[in-house]
């Protein structure tokens, strides 16, 4: 399973943001790879994916139902705020644009299995003691305030009587 598979059965993020990118990406005299005709100006320096300006937002070059199934039609032509627009995990955290758009659209945010098709393995928790010594007996009757550690009990002093203080 490839991580960008994930993103086959989802398409939000190109029907939520508005991908914009400087107007060279779609020259190709300048070695731009994306179609100047699927793009429109935004402003001297910018121009933007159709359909990504409107509102509500949606790429011309999406095809698909989003949500259920999608591809780019010009995925190997895309401009370059799509190539770096990482699907949640693919560097082994949760990408917080990814779940937005994909919130927008009642989608949940994906897992780490959703993308990698494997449980995330989880190295935080530390490694399990072998053949650890056990604890002697009694060392964990400590003392507490107001009371004397005796063979594992806690005694709590006994008050003074009124009797014994007159005396
Ligand atoms: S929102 Fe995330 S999962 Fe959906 S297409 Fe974009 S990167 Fe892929
Ligand atoms: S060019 Fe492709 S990847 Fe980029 S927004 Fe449009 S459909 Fe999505």
């Amino acid at each position: 399973m490839r991580p960008e598979d994930a993103c086959l059965k989802c398409g939000a993020c190109c029907a939520y943001y508005r991908a914009s990118f400087y107007w060279s990406e779609a020259d190709p005299t300048l070695g731009g790879s994306v179609p100047p005709e699927l793009t429109t100006p935004i402003d001297l320096f910018l121009v933007a994916m159709k359909g990504t300006e409107a509102n509500p937002p949606r790429c011309i070059a999406l095809h698909g139902k989003i949500g259920e199934s999608v591809h780019c039609t010009i995925y190997e032509q895309r401009p370059s705020p799509c190539r770096e627009f990482a699907v949640s995990w693919l560097d082994g955290r949760p990408n917080p644009r990814c779940d937005q758009a994909r919130a927008a659209w009642g989608l949940p945010p994906l897992r780490f299995e959703d993308v990698w098709g494997f449980a995330q393995i989880d190295l935080t928790s530390p490694p399990l003691p072998i053949d650890a010594p056990a604890a002697p007996s009694g060392a964990l009757s400590l003392p507490v305030d107001g009371g004397v550690a005796k063979g594992g009990e806690t005694e709590l002093p006994t008050p003074p009587t009124s009797t014994s203080q007159a005396a």
